[in-house]
């Protein structure tokens, strides 16, 4: 079988040099342990901080061993009860074909009819419970309110947009960095207005969309986008600090908004917040977001990457943004 490895920790952006395709022989299953053949993986933003050796919520990926992150397969062979040949499971131990996992860290899915299984890496998964908690309950956010929304085009942006949206917002206002994600995001998911943020001027192009203010801010970007927001936010505005990646490759610490002070007199609230603490929550959003994909009132497009050889490329991508919605490697 085949697996990933982190070979060099990235100094700034990552490389192929960084990651090696690594071939090895399957060992014999143990008690408690099923083998998965993965038939999905996920790469996300959040790895790109766990490849430098520094001290976070989650533990540096050790070198010269394979990567994790989710995956969903389908059981081969099972040592566990309750667990047989056939299931379809989401685990922790993607960056390869085949997986040996403990059984307590495997969940049994229920596959839904004309779901595809990546869903559970997406809306169904970590980024749907991220945009659900971060919007409804670290944001506040109540019917009326005006939503900004950065990284609108990504897996977790997307999903903010819409559920705000389904949930009563005035207006949802979304940026991205290309003139086709600027439409997307209002012809196929509903957004009042968009903009691009490469063309310069966040300050200004948000100003123009949003002329009565902001009350909700969803940050997965950090940098002008945070500052710009914070210039925009009505009186108890609201922040979800959920991602920063517009730092995520840079080697040098970065600047810091420049308007901060305004968070006192407009009373704002921005509150950090990391998914993995909210997972009891993840069975009323896979019903909520569920039912809605099932309407038609949510779409929750994905960028699907073939094969193991391309999951580098794959994760090298997203982070320069050549993901629309979900970026997923199909093994
Ligand atoms: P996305 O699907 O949104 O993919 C990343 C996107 O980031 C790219 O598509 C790209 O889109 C955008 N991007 C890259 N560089 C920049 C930049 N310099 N400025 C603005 N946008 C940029 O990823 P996710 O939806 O999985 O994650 C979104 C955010 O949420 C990340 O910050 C992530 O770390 C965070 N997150 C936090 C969690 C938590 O527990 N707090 C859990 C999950 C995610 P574009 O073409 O628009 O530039």
């Amino acid at each position: 079988t085949r697996e990933i490895h982190l070979a060099a920790r990235p100094v700034g952006w990552p490389t192929a040099n960084d990651f090696a395709l690594v071939q090895r022989d399957l060992p014999p299953l143990a008690a408690g342990q099923v083998l998965v053949r993965n038939q999905y993986m996920s790469v996300d933003p959040y790895m790109r901080g766990r490849m430098n050796d520094a001290k976070s919520y989650t533990p540096a990926f050790p070198l010269g061993e394979p990567l994790v992150g989710g995956a969903v397969g389908e059981v081969v062979e099972s040592t566990v009860d309750g667990l047989a040949a056939g299931d379809l499971v989401l685990h922790g131990l993607g960056w390869r074909e085949h997986a040996i996992v403990d059984g307590g860290g495997v969940t049994k899915l229920d596959s839904v009819t004309g779901v595809s299984p990546s869903r559970y890496l997406g809306a169904l998964g970590m980024p749907g419970l991220t945009a659900h908690v971060g919007l409804l309950d670290i944001a506040a956010f109540q019917p009326g309110d005006t939503v900004f929304v950065s990284g609108a085009a990504g897996a977790v942006g997307a999903l903010v947009g819409q559920i705000a949206r389904l949930r009563g917002a005035k207006r949802v206002i979304g940026s991205a960095g290309s003139a086709g994600k600027v439409a997307y995001l209002t012809d196929r998911l509903g957004f009042d207005a968009a903009f691009n943020y490469r063309d310069g001027d966040v300050h200004g192009q948000l100003a123009a969309a949003a002329p009565d203010g902001i009350d909700v801010y969803f940050d997965n970007v950090g940098g002008d986008h945070l500052e710009a927001a914070i210039g925009r936010l009505n009186v108890g505005g609201r922040v979800a600090l959920c991602g920063a990646i517009s730092m995520y490759n840079a080697s040098e610490p970065q600047p810091g908004p420049n308007n901060l002070a305004l968070a006192v007199g407009k009373r704002l609230s921005l509150r950090g917040f990391i998914v993995s603490d909210h997972f009891d929550r993840l069975p009323e959003v896979v019903a909520e977001v569920g039912g809605w994909l099932r309407d038609g009132e949510l779409v929750a497009d994905e960028t699907v990457v073939d094969g193991l050889d391309n999951a580098v490329d794959a994760f090298l991508g997203m982070l320069r943004g050549t993901n629309t919605g979900k970026m997923i490697v199909r093994l």
